[in-house]
């Protein structure tokens, strides 16, 4: 077979994919959890409706988008048309019948960017977030959940690589790494990219599905049972994608002019996004496009320190997949 250039290091091909298909089902939250998950929800909507007749919740983030591994915390949304509260007087009141109803560790942080709150159920463990009103994270959600279920490899790779940025702590937007949701985009734009693709672009093909959040229209083809077999004609397995993943960010990513780009299905430049100059703490030393708020960067967190760690990160990961006897011990080892 003809092999892309950088597998040619590697013999043990088959084997290094054979366990990482078995560290990625190793991560897969067995049913329990599921289980256990759907019964903490179905007592929040119960207190919810008690204070508030029309509001909902909703789920998002891992274990709304299938990109959750084993005991991912919750994320949730209220939302709720009260002109009366601002969304911090909400998340306040919230942790008042969150307190009342005996759960742990509730804590309002209403100075965030997205005021939440934060607690732990007792008897489950179960650690959950409330936002309020943030329906663009509830359909953002929804598009890496569809994208999940085009291919298997995205869910793999994505396991993996999320694995591996939390193992190697860069995966902490407080410290200017990238947040999860960051990573599964790159994920995403890089299956986008393989030749033959493995992706398509779901919002360069006719809508299936319309939603205005603010002043947001999202739009894109939803559609996901008719594009089973997308992906066929290419034949990369698990290891080699996870490698070339690597290898691009580690070599090939122009982080002087590129923007990676899901909504389009390809490459920005920094110069049509004007996102050239550093305007306060947004320095767009690695952009990535957020596919429904398109002003919005997610490599905005990344400061000149915490680039420098996050390349050399993906560097160290190349090299592993290249030259190592033990990838799949070395390429996870806590940092
Ligand atoms: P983890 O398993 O690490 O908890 P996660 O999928 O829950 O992963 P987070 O990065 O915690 O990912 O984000 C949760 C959700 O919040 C994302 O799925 C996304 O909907 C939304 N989100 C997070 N960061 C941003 C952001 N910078 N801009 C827009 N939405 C975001
Ligand atoms: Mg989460």
């Amino acid at each position: 077979p003809s092999l892309r250039p950088e597998m040619r290091y590697r013999p043990d091909l088959e084997k290094f994919t054979f366990q990482m298909l078995q560290m990625y089902q190793s991560l897969i939250p067995p049913e329990e959890e599921e289980r256990k998950r759907r019964q903490f929800l179905s007592h929040l909507d119960q207190l919810v409706a008690r204070e508030w007749p029309g509001a909902r919740l909703f789920l998002f983030g891992s274990c709304a988008n299938a990109f959750g591994v084993c005991n991912s915390d919750i994320d949730v949304c209220l939302s709720i048309n009260d002109d009366q509260l601002s969304k911090a007087d909400l998340v306040l009141k919230m942790a008042a019948i969150l307190r009342s109803d005996n759960m742990q560790n509730v804590q309002a942080l209403t100075h965030a960017r997205v005021p939440i709150v934060k607690f732990t159920e007792s008897t489950t463990g179960i650690s959950c977030d409330i936002c309020v009103n943030n329906m663009l994270a509830v359909v953002n959600s929804k598009l890496l959940h569809d994208y999940s279920q085009i291919d298997v490899r995205l869910r793999q790779l994505a396991f993996l690589v999320k694995h591996w940025a939390k193992r190697r702590q860069v995966n902490e937007t407080y410290r200017g790494t990238l947040s999860s949701y960051a990573y599964v985009l790159m994920c995403i734009h890089f299956l986008q990219q393989r030749k033959p693709a493995i992706l398509p672009c779901l919002q360069d093909m006719r809508p299936t599905y319309r939603v205005t959040v603010g002043n947001i229209e999202c739009a894109y083809y939803d559609q996901i049972e008719t594009l089973q077999s997308f992906g066929a004609n290419n034949k990369e397995t698990l290891g080699e994608l996870l490698t070339s993943f690597f290898e691009y960010w580690a070599f090939r990513h122009d982080y002087t002019r590129a923007v990676i780009s899901v909504r389009t299905g390809g490459y920005l430049s920094k110069d049509e996004k004007e996102w050239t100059r550093r305007i306060g703490n947004e320095r767009h030393l690695i952009c990535i496009e957020d596919p429904l708020e398109v002003a919005h960067d997610l490599g905005r967190v990344v400061d000149r320190h915490s680039i420098r760690v996050l390349r050399d990160e993906f560097h160290r990961a190349a090299k592993i997949l290249r030259h190592d006897l033990n990838p799949c011990t070395t390429l996870f080892e806590p940092f």
